[in-house]
């Protein structure tokens, strides 16, 4: 299954994201820029989210779908990113914001643009670039140390504000040097980073 979708995609000219090899730190001001830009919030709907991308956003359970390739960039304005409708809505929301991750950082910003696709269990630099877009995209710094400091420094409190796992908002906390980067966390209150 997996070689073929890959010959499908080959033979379409459609190529896999290639990392931009930025710093975090540019990666996560990049986010936070299309963050303010799209008026993101986190009581926006994933749907809306895409949309503020004109990007497509599809929910499947079909294996054939979600296995392939997570985005699919056609060009500027014309993608589709797919997501498992069964996930927890906090896992979603990551996803979706990785996802415009490698829109914006593997296409958008791309040297050479050329129709790209991510897979889903995808991993090296351009999957970590993804990442940061998105726990930046989701939870910009100021914004997050605002809300670490009224919730108390809750874990909780703070992921349930941004809507994200906890994972998510502890990944976040430590980023930003909130949490020493060797807290010790329940393992049942992880989860493990999409690509
Ligand atoms: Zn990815």
């Amino acid at each position: 299954m997996k070689s073929m979708s890959k010959d499908k995609h080959q033979l379409s000219g459609v190529t896999e994201a290639q990392p931009l090899r930025l710093p975090r730190s540019a990666v996560e001001a990049i986010a936070e820029v299309w963050s303010k830009e799209a008026e993101y919030s986190p009581n926006m709907s994933l749907v809306e989210m895409v949309e503020r991308f004109n990007g497509t956003l599809i929910f499947s359970d079909d294996p054939r779908v979600l296995e392939t390739n997570s985005i699919r960039v056609n060009g500027e304005r014309d993608f589709e990113i797919r997501i498992p409708a069964t996930a927890t809505a906090a896992a979603n929301r990551f996803t979706v914001a990785h996802e415009l991750g490698h829109y914006v950082l593997h296409y958008l910003a791309a040297n050479d643009r050329k129709p790209i696709f991510a897979s889903r269990y995808g991993t090296g630099e351009a999957e970590n670039e993804a990442n940061w877009f998105a726990w930046a995209f989701l939870m910009p710094a100021e914004d997050f140390r605002r809300t670490w400091k009224d919730c108390q420094s809750s874990i909780l409190s703070v992921a349930e504000y941004f809507k994200v796992s906890v994972f998510d908002s502890i990944t976040r906390a430590r980023q930003l040097g909130l949490v020493p980067a060797k807290l010790v966390i329940d393992e049942d209150a992880t989860e493990e980073v999409v690509a």
